[in-house]
């Protein structure tokens, strides 16, 4: 059992995922106040201290306890629990819940020039990565005898210096990979940020933290996309009007006053509300149409 009631995240300390990854449990009401070392971050209206870490570590940490729960890319969870599991180590962290940011996919590239013809044009290929178990299961899985070096990063690179015939690295634009005169032949993992827990069982207190998070991120989550919208509609057009909002569920309908042929409808949409929408919702009859940011929701 834990020592304290206070909940420990993982966050990284400088990096890709580290911006995201803050505004995330500051939409969540989190306010907080940096350690002198910036090392560590305390929550001062909520039982919750970040430590921050670089992001390789951030299983690691969740594994020996240290740390509750971290925000990691589904990449770096998915390499540590097979080199937990390749040692004979039960993985103890567990994925709770995919976030919207830090997508990205680990592809096999290729130099230019170089064809690619599926997993079979890797045989006896050097290939550089810096995820050499999530590498190895995919040339398992196609029966490819390869070899992987290792490397801890600059992989990009390793074509032109001759270390490596192909690498497995992770992209997002590609910019990178023609920057390096390769180009991308084959995702094998798709990627995103994800939370990663203990399962090591957590005192009520901090489960009831877990679990309020839990449902504070999904609302936030959401929101980024919702939009309340509000529009006076002809009553006889209202089935045609109802079908144009995108993601509604039940509308409000509302009579107004001295107008018995018109409602006001109001609505939340959970997909962004975009000018052609409004438009097609004018051409349909729809009048005085408001189109409002949703701040906070909770289900
Ligand atoms: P650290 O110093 O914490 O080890 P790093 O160099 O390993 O940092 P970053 O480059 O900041 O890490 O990437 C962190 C995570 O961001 C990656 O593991 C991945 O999940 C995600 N990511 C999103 N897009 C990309 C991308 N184009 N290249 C690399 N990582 C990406
Ligand atoms: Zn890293």
């Amino acid at each position: 059992m834990d020592k304290t009631t206070r909940l420990k995240v993982a966050l990284q300390k400088s990096g890709r995922l580290t911006d995201n990854s803050l505004d995330l449990l500051v939409r969540c009401g989190l306010k907080y106040s940096r350690g002198k070392d910036q090392l560590m971050c305390y929550g001062e209206n909520m039982p919750l201290d970040i430590l921050f870490v670089r992001d390789d570590d951030i299983p690691d940490l969740v594994q020996q306890d240290v740390c509750d729960l971290g925000i990691v890319g589904l990449n770096v969870i998915e390499e540590k629990r097979l080199a937990f599991e390749a040692r004979g180590v039960t993985p103890l962290f567990e994925q709770i819940m995919l976030l919207d940011f830090g997508k990205c996919r680990l592809s096999i590239a290729v130099p230019d020039g170089v064809r690619y013809d599926g997993p079979q044009s890797l045989r006896g290929k050097r290939i550089a990565t810096t995820y050499p178990h999530i590498l190895g299961r995919f040339l398992r899985q196609h029966d490819v005898e390869a070899e992987v070096v290792t490397l801890s990063g600059a992989v990009e690179i390793a074509p032109r210096l001759g270390r490596a015939d192909f690498i497995c690295d992770l992209v997002s634009t590609g910019s990178t990979l023609v920057a390096n005169h390769l180009w991308e032949a084959q995702t094998i993992l798709e990627s995103q940020a994800a939370i990663i827990r203990t399962p090591v069982p957590v005192s009520t207190e901090k489960q009831d933290w877990i679990h309020r998070l839990g449902l504070r991120i999904d609302g936030v989550q959401q929101v980024k996309e919702s939009k309340y919208i509000m529009l006076h509609a002809p009553r006889a057009r209202l089935a045609e009007i109802r079908k144009l909002l995108p993601g509604t569920e039940a509308p409000t309908i509302v009579p107004l006053e001295g107008a018995n042929d018109k409602v006001a409808v109001h609505a939340v949409c959970r997909e962004n509300v975009f000018w052609e929408t409004l438009e097609g919702l004018k051409a349909a009859g729809a009048s005085s149409i408001l189109v409002l940011p949703v701040e906070k929701m909770l289900a």
